[in-house]
């Protein structure tokens, strides 16, 4: 039997332990990890071919990729400190923004109305983008609306991370609603071809039963950032002239770089973020043409130099890392205001800068995430949509999570109450199923039973000896009754359901 591990993603993070991305590896050998893959000018290898150029010994990139847009990319002078761009809102997406607002609609109507979209639209982009950036709009005002319930005011999370099972298996039955990016809108917006849109539809599809009992709620993120563009822009301005911030994100970055191809990449000690990437051009030509105006061409990637000095590079690049990651904190948690839910993170390193931030929400609901709790992260969504539909048992667990968070203190100490809580209920759910599994003989056996209970009625004089057996086992049958129906009022029966279906084949 596994044993089970809470963990506190602001202490020290063991390195025998497994590693909190959820990957079946130790920390130690994942995301403990804490030095760049190669040396600066490392020989990469590997040869490029048609589709791809390697720009590191463990990175390639698409060859097309390398391709510029044909207005260029903004040419940033270095400020010799941290810095980032200010928020561009696509006006697509203002005009949303400025867009009047329909009748509310429930969630899980407009759960049901997005497959509607998907099922009816085909190959029609325009009838798909009416449909998609329609609920959109309308996503956004339900939630609104949700909030002015003051009585029963319900739990809604947002997380833009990607792995949304592992994330619902934790949250889900202590959440009412779980936020998560609208891929589908962001693809549209972002005017992406057929293919990106296909897979954010195809990804939502999986989730269909979550986002059809307006559970899962896909969001439009861009939206949400737009409503509050000022707000996280301010947040980020006055982030950045703290200096216990920027240098305390700045010793988070691990270097890649420069490599053989001039490439920088910047990762993240414990997030799930993928590197940033830049590239050195130290080869610009200069052009002017008839109407004067300026170009600058430059050829990529280059090849390393041992004698170039890329020290004020490697500075900038860091500066503008460390910008990007306050910006990105503050737009999350803009985005979560809009839609009125707490901005939950899985990574440690964006919980530990929301914690320096003074913004690391105390709801005990957070500590979930850093709890381990078995079964319900391997159940398939229609599961869970199931599971979360059993209103008792979803109650009674919520019961219990309070009970067990009363005394906790922190994510740490939360995660280990809960995790508690996950073995007792994955206990009681493996009798349940012990439970259930002999009632299926008896149902077998009920006709039999029936039948043999006649007959010693009807016997005269004292019963046999088989018949008392068998109204023995009749008698038997009551409690069998009597907890089908408490059976269901039990937060185990919520894992008991998780743990009969598994997801075939993943
Ligand atoms: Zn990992």
């Amino acid at each position: 039997m596994a044993h089970f591990i809470a963990m506190d993603p602001l202490g020290n993070l063991g390195r025998n332990n497994r590693c909190w991305c959820g990957e079946p590896r130790k920390y130690k050998a994942c995301h403990g990890r804490h030095y760049p893959p190669s040396t600066p000018g490392q020989p990469i290898g590997h040869p490029d071919d048609e589709d791809r150029v390697w720009l590191s010994p463990t990175t390639a990139m698409a060859r097309n990729a390398l391709r510029q847009p044909s207005t260029g990319i903004p040419y940033v002078l270095p400020l010799g400190r941290p810095q980032t761009r200010p928020i561009d809102v696509d006006p697509a997406v203002q005009a949303l923004l400025d867009a009047p607002r329909l009748t509310t609609q429930p969630l899980p109507v407009l759960g049901k109305h997005r497959f509607e979209v998907f099922d009816h639209t085909g190959h029609d982009r325009a009838a798909l983008t009416d449909g998609i950036v329609g609920i959109a709009v309308a996503v956004a005002q339900a939630l609104t609306e949700l909030n002015f319930q003051h009585e029963h005011r319900p739990t809604i999370l947002w997380n833009d991370e990607v792995d949304a099972d592992r994330l619902l298996g934790q949250t889900l039955l202590f959440a009412d609603h779980v936020c998560v990016p609208d891929h589908v809108f962001a693809a549209i917006i972002a005017g992406r071809d057929d293919n990106a849109i296909h897979d954010a539809i195809a990804e939502q599809r999986r989730l269909r039963p979550l986002i059809e009992a307006g559970v899962i709620v896909p969001v439009p993120e861009a939206l949400g950032i737009a409503a509050r563009v000022d707000a996280a822009n301010t947040l980020t301005q006055r982030d950045l002239q703290r200096r216990d911030l920027t240098d305390w994100i700045r010793s988070q970055l691990i270097v890649e770089g420069p490599t053989a191809r001039e490439a920088m990449f910047i990762n993240t000690i414990d997030d799930r973020d993928s590197p940033q990437m830049w590239l050195y051009s130290r080869q610009t030509v200069f052009d002017e043409d008839s109407d004067g105006r300026s170009t600058f061409t430059s050829r990529l990637p280059g090849m390393y130099d041992p004698a170039h000095d890329y020290e004020p590079w490697k500075q900038q690049n860091l500066d503008k890392a460390v910008g990007w990651h306050l910006r990105r904190a503050n737009e999350r948690l803009v985005t979560g205001e809009v839609f009125t839910a707490d901005y939950l993170t899985t990574s440690p390193f964006q919980a530990r800068l929301l914690a320096r931030k003074g913004v690391l929400p105390d709801q005990p609901i957070h500590a979930a995430v850093w709890a381990d709790i078995p079964i319900l992260p391997t159940a398939d969504p229609a599961t869970l949509a199931r599971a979360a539909a059993e209103e008792e048992a979803v109650e009674d667990l919520r019961q219990k999570v309070r009970n067990a968070l009363r005394g906790a203190r922190d994510l740490g100490t939360g995660a280990d109450a809960l995790t508690a809580l996950g073995e007792e209920l994955a206990h009681a759910s493996r009798q349940l199923q012990r439970t259930v599994r002999t009632e299926r003989r008896w149902k077998v056996m009920v006709p039999a039973v029936t039948g043999l209970g006649a007959i010693a009625l009807g016997a005269a004089g004292g019963l046999p000896a088989i018949a008392s057996g068998a109204l023995g086992a009749a008698g038997g049958l009551v409690p069998y009754f009597a907890d089908r129906s408490g059976r269901r009022r039990n937060a185990a029966y919520l894992f008991y359901l998780a743990s009969r279906t598994r997801r075939p084949g993943r």
